[in-house]
């Protein structure tokens, strides 16, 4: 069936006279008649729920919606982004262990990997993500357990070139794991490419109403976990914690997923509260709508600004100057990959100041991808103990601002950046 169709019903089938929406189980606990019955779902020996740190249906309905739309075979929702990319590594790496990520990422998962990972004996190599083959083969080590990207880079923008990264992984047998959080599924399938698990923030557009914190973690499926059993004891050797059971022989493609309850969730309770992952499996409904608007009012605003003689510069992947608009159309259904657009006034800092401070409707705000425009000043804000020159040294132009573009009509967006720029010309 269609994508759009999927978003709507993959994940949960109502029984005759069953709920039409998903249901909330805001229940933390199950009873059973027999210890028997409970003893085999603690063994991993049958399926069911017990307790909601490991299980709950309206969250494994909302899962399974997305594994669907990712074109996956199993998934598990977490309690925010952060936990997603996180459980996506230490599933697979152990103190000792080692794993390659592109440079341009975004700056919390930058720190998980930078700062933390490290405290934990886990090292990380960060490249730089146009390289070619050949040279980012260089980070390899035999230690290494997986290769790590974004599809679309918060906020640099930039695009991965799936198909190298996929062939950096496998040609040195360990999987590639992708955030596909800013195109979302609605515009950009990496299982299609070889990429082998994809991550989320669901805070963004796949919920796309700041509604609701959450992340997951979708397997393909496709990694033969088996054919590197030396690499990868987790998911091949006995889990003492389960009576010496073997995940990649038990549970074959469900493995990698199956672990990660059994022991990530278990253990560290990053668990989707189940009110979250309703809100987010009602919003996924209108997510290919909300996506074609996003992208369509963006491409229109890119174009305005581009245009705009108190504009120096426009980065948004569908424009066809944009250096990254060959791997968008390669890569995206829609070359301009999401709503977020960034841009540099002409003029100095205080002029960006002065235009954020005029924006009526464009409101000032550190998130993305929410139905509502945001924008944000990273010189005045998230870089604002930076001086000029050190912000040049960090990528970020002291009158650079990050738009996030809404659902409200493109025409009043235009007008309020419009108002704006007038406000910065008369200052
Ligand atoms: C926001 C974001 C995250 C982190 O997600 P949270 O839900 O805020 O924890 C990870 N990756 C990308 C690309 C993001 O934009």
């Amino acid at each position: 069936m269609d994508f759009s169709t999927r978003c709507l019903h993959a994940g949960y089938e109502p029984g005759n006279k069953g709920p039409r929406q998903i249901p909330i189980y805001q229940n933390t606990t199950w009873y059973f008649d027999s210890s028997q019955q409970m003893a085999e779902l603690f063994d991993l020996q049958a399926a069911g729920y017990f307790y909601t740190r490991l299980g709950n249906p309206t969250n494994d309905a909302v899962a399974a919606r997305l594994a669907d739309l990712e074109g996956g075979v199993a998934a598990v929702l977490t309690s925010s982004g952060q936990a997603a990319s996180f459980f996506s590594v230490f599933n697979i790496c152990q103190a000792g262990d080692h794993l390659v990520a592109a440079s341009h990422i975004y700056g919390g998962t930058y720190n998980l990997f930078a700062v933390t990972l490290p405290k934990m004996g886990i090292e990380v190599t960060f490249v730089d993500p146009t390289l070619p083959l050949e040279e980012l083969k260089k980070a390899i080590r035999p230690t290494t357990k997986c290769v790590f990207g974004e599809t679309l880079s918060n906020p640099s923008l930039q695009v991965l070139d799936i198909e190298k990264f996929a062939e950096l992984a496998h040609g040195s047998g360990v999987p590639l794991i992708v955030d596909n959080t800013f195109p979302t599924p609605a515009n950009c399938r990496p299982f299609e490419w070889g990429a082998d698990i994809v991550v989320h923030s669901t805070t963004k557009y796949l919920d796309g109403h700041a509604a609701q914190l959450g992340g997951v973690v979708i397997d393909s499926g496709n990694f033969d976990w088996l054919a590197q059993a030396d690499k990868f004891p987790g998911l091949t050797t006995p889990d003492d914690s389960y009576h010496g059971l073997v995940y990649a022989e038990q549970f074959g493609k469900g493995a990698y997923i199956t672990k990660m309850v059994a022991q990530l969730l278990r253990d560290l309770g990053s668990t989707a509260a189940p009110q979250n992952a309703f809100l987010l499996g009602m919003n996924i409904e209108s997510l290919p709508l909300r996506m074609q608007r996003h992208i369509e009012s963006a491409q229109k605003i890119a174009e305005w600004l581009e245009g705009n003689a108190q504009v120096e510069w426009v980065r948004f992947p569908g424009l066809s100057a944009d250096g990254e608009n060959a791997l968008a159309q390669k890569y995206f259904d829609h070359a301009g990959g999401s709503g977020v657009i960034s841009f540099a006034l002409a003029g100095s800092r205080d002029d960006a100041v002065t235009f954020m401070d005029a924006l009526r409707v464009a409101k000032i705000a550190t998130h993305v991808a929410d139905a509502r425009t945001c924008v944000l000043h990273p010189a005045s804000t998230t870089h604002r103990q930076l001086s000029d020159e050190q912000l040049v040294d960090a990528g970020v132009s002291p009158t650079m601002v990050r738009i996030s573009v809404g659902l409200e009509d493109a025409d009043d967006l235009i007008a309020d950046l419009q108002q704006a720029l007038d406000a910065v010309a008369a200052a």
